[in-house]
């Protein structure tokens, strides 16, 4: 017979628990984990990975990390009731990082949220969430009067994050910003979050950067994006816009051999790689993703996938 106790040394491991959303919903959970809701980087919708979003939870509360187009479905496909998210972070403004941040944020409200959600993100998240309101002003109004809802206005609030350092502390976790380049982009944030049960760094979208590897020193999961350059080619072959598009790809990203250094640098339990460039080309394998981190980092790696889950301590 199995008691509680080693249904959740199955849960927890003494490795990482990566669990399917299914086993997730049957085991204890964790008091922390990470769900990996959209893993495909780049603002294209397929039927394939979802656009990038992550959440951590701690405690039963959501922190989402970025909004790709999508991150409203895939919160409710991991079971986590949208209405519950408490913080939002927004890493950088390309779209298919904030798509669905006014619309995550409505979803919540259209099922019934009453209570505030915060959320921060370099300079624009004020504007991004003023402007939102101006597109939505009639619909929200209307349902004010007309439902009886709560002004959703008074619950969103945004803040710009204009430099280095903490972004918030609850007594579950505390949240450190860190800028990183991803040319022609510098208002971008990586982010560190302290948490009871390990420390986890997400990289945003990020052009080569030995620094990440100082921000991360130590980190019981990173979470880094990854470019496989073999497979650029084709994306550049299939897109009107090629050659612009690959010189913006190098620049800006991170190849898997260098997320390997970044890794070792930094000497992290697990390596998590997400944000896949190019995220929907099926003759890329999951060891094509491995096969050059492991030239320079001989940790743990996981090639992430959608709902896919990562219990803490690892
Ligand atoms: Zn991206
Ligand atoms: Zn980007």
């Amino acid at each position: 017979m199995i008691d509680r106790r080693d249904v959740l040394k199955l849960a927890l491991g003494s490795a990482a628990a990566l669990t399917s959303p299914a086993l997730a919903q049957t085991a204890v959970k964790p008091r922390t984990r990470i769900v990996f809701l959209g893993t495909k980087g780049g603002p294209r919708v397929t039927t394939g990975a979802s656009n990038p979003a992550n959440l951590v939870m701690v405690n039963d509360t959501p922190y989402v990390i970025d909004c790709g187009m999508g991150v409203s479905r895939q919160l409710v496909a991991a079971g986590v009731p949208i209405p519950s998210v408490k913080y939002i972070f927004i890493s950088h403004h390309h779209s298919d990082h904030n798509l669905e941040y006014g619309n995550l944020f409505y979803n919540a409200w259209a099922a019934g949220l009453s209570t505030p959600i915060h959320s921060f993100g370099p300079r624009g998240v004020e504007a991004m969430t003023n402007a939102y309101w101006e597109l939505n002003r009639f619909d929200v109004e209307t349902r004010i009067e007309d439902e009886g809802r709560p002004d959703p206005r008074k619950l969103l609030i945004a803040r710009d994050i204009d430099e280095d350092g903490m972004v918030l502390q609850t007594s579950d976790v505390k949240v450190t910003a860190f800028r990183t380049p991803h040319p022609p982009i510098t208002d971008n944030f990586a982010y560190k979050f302290e948490t009871p049960d390990g420390v986890i760094v997400f990289s945003s979208d990020t052009a080569y950067n030995p620094k990440l590897a100082e921000f991360a020193n130590g980190a019981d999961v990173l979470v880094h994006e990854c470019l496989y350059l073999p497979a650029v080619d084709r994306l550049v072959i299939k897109t009107k816009n090629g050659a612009t598009l690959k010189k913006h790809l190098l620049e800006s990203h991170t190849t898997t051999e260098d997320v390997g250094r970044i890794a070792a640098a930094a000497g992290v339990k697990v390596l998590v790689l997400s944000h896949f460039v190019p995220g929907d080309d099926p003759l890329v394998t999951d060891d094509n993703w491995t096969e050059g981190v492991k030239k320079n980092f001989s940790g743990r790696i996981v090639v992430a996938k959608d709902l896919m889950q990562l219990a803490l301590p690892v």
